[in-house]
């Protein structure tokens, strides 16, 4: 039986007055969560301090939304894997498509933050999507392929455990437009057949895969039936308190 993992992708909103607020609102649902159902929350850098504070004790956990491809040094601008531990984060998302498509990181520079924080022993969420184009012309399968054997490239069978893949569809992020529960179903499974086959049958049976884009409380439930969804990764419902709750508590 898989884990089920609820994350919440903040962005580039919240204050950390707001976040703090915000986090306190959502505590309560995470009461549940446990080793079998994870929930995590991904504040902008500026307010994973005070969230870290807040949360403390309970079972929610602290993601980042980046961070930077090196240890440390003169990086203008970057966040450090061990900046990021300092202030209890322990899961970091990578290769989100706002990353991928708007400051342009490629399959490499991820493979390179992927490897760092795995090599750190930081959880990861590794994002994988197809443009609308790339749907439109039956590449997705071709697509997810090729960022999840770049990305995962040099990842050992047992550095696995630590890593999630979340299937978040380019053209569904943000615009209100889901995939239906079949088809991110289809890519889920082909998702798994692929790292069955990079790794093996047992590993790809245990990993983790959520569904990303436009997951709202009406949808979730839908989605989180299918059998090779395990999750979801949450943008602008996870801003909402009241939204996200429901979310964790789908049916
Ligand atoms: C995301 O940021 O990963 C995301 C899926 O956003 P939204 O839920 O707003 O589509």
């Amino acid at each position: 039986m898989r884990n089920i993992f609820i994350a919440g992708n903040w962005k580039m909103h919240k204050t950390s007055k707001e976040a703090e607020a915000l986090v306190k609102a959502i505590i309560p649902a995470s009461h549940n969560a446990d080793g079998k159902k994870k929930v995590m929350i991904a504040p902008p850098f500026t307010a994973l301090y005070v969230v870290n504070t807040v949360i403390k004790g309970t079972n929610l956990m602290l993601g980042a939304q980046n961070m930077g491809p090196e240890e440390k040094g003169a990086h203008t601008g970057e966040i450090s894997i061990g900046m990021l531990m300092d202030v209890g984060v322990s899961v970091v998302i990578l290769g989100h498509s706002e990353r991928r498509h708007v400051y342009q990181e490629n399959d490499e520079l991820i493979n390179r933050k992927v490897k760092l924080a795995l090599k750190h022993k930081m959880e990861i969420i590794l994002c994988v999507g197809e443009t609308l184009d790339e749907r439109e012309s039956g590449a997705t399968n071709k697509v997810v392929e090729e960022q999840l054997k770049r990305g995962l490239n040099g990842v050992s069978e047992e550095q696995l455990s630590k890593v999630t893949i979340a299937y978040e569809p380019v053209w569904a992020i943000g615009t209100g437009k889901t995939a239906t529960p079949q088809d991110a179903d289809d890519t889920h499974s082909f998702i798994r057949d692929f790292l069955s086959s990079l790794y093996s049958s047992a590993l790809a049976d245990e990993l983790v895969i959520q569904y990303g884009g436009s997951v709202k409380p009406h949808n979730a439930g839908e989605l989180m039936n299918m059998s090779n969804i395990d999750g979801v990764l949450v943008g602008g419902a996870s801003l909402i308190a009241e939204d996200f709750i429901k979310i964790i508590n789908y049916e």
